[in-house]
């Protein structure tokens, strides 16, 4: 049985203040919504510790939306997993698809960011998924394989425990086109076929697959009901606890 997982990534929205003062309402409203599913959040880097101060004690995780692909050194403008890790830290978001299209990251870049964080022990949200232009050229699955193949080399079968892998096809993220749950499923079957291929059935049943792109109350439980779909990754429906708080009690 995977527990769901949903979580919001900020994106470069909530100062320090505003991402304080969302946190303590999101508590609030989740104390009393006693959602059961595991929750995140990913605020700004700057935003994490004002957040962290207000949930470090709670059921909701406070992820990073990236980091460095090295621990210190001559990196200027860069954050180290160490940084987070020192900030309470354990999880984060990699290979976002705004990571790759704006600041040329790559499969094999992210491959080594991935391969830093699990040796810190920390949790990985590897985002995979393909563009509008590869999808219309019949390359979905070309293009999965190659992100997990590269993106996944060399993370041994034990670490696996600590990936999630977010399923966000590139078209439908910030558009509020919504792949049909039937599209995202058969994209989570693939996924989870080829993680299968690289490592077993068992790790590939136990894999957590989150669905990215345009996830909103109106959606959720389909999306959900969908047996390869696990949880989400939540953008601009993540910044309102209003919006928020159905997607994260979407069985309710
Ligand atoms: C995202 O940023 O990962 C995302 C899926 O955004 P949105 O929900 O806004 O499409």
């Amino acid at each position: 049985m995977r527990k769901p997982y949903i979580a919001g990534n900020w994106k470069m929205n909530m100062s320090p203040s505003e991402g304080r003062a969302y946190a303590s309402s999101l508590l609030e409203a989740v104390k009393d919504a006693k959602a059961d599913v595991k929750m995140m959040v990913a605020p700004p880097f700057v935003t994490i510790p004002a957040v962290m101060d207000v949930l470090k004690d709670s059921p909701i995780i406070v992820a990073a939306q990236n980091m460095a692909d090295h621990d210190k050194g001559a990196y200027t403008g860069e954050v180290s997993p160490l940084f987070l890790i020192d900030l309470g830290v354990k999880t984060v978001i990699l290979g976002h698809s705004e990571r790759r299209q704006y600041y040329g990251e790559t499969n094999e870049s992210i491959n080594r960011k991935i391969l830093l964080a699990l040796s810190h022990n920390m949790e990985v949200v590897y985002c995979v998924g393909e563009t509008l232009e590869e999808r219309e050229a019949g390359k979905l699955e070309e293009i999965l394989k190659a992100q997990l193949e590269v993106g996944l080399k060399d993370v041994k079968a034990e670490e696996m425990g600590s990936v999630v892998i977010a399923y966000e096809p590139v078209w439908a993220i910030g558009t509020g086109k919504t792949a049909t749950p039937e599209d995202a499923d058969s994209a989570h079957a693939f996924i989870r076929k080829t993680v299968e291929s690289l490592y077993s059935k068992d790790i590939a049943e136990k894999l957590i697959i989150q669905y990215g792109g345009s996830v909103k109350a109106n959606n959720v439980k389909a999306l959900m009901a969908k047996e390869n779909i696990d949880g989400a990754l939540v953008g601009g429906a993540s910044l309102s606890v209003d919006d928020f708080l159905p997607i994260l009690t979407f069985d309710k």
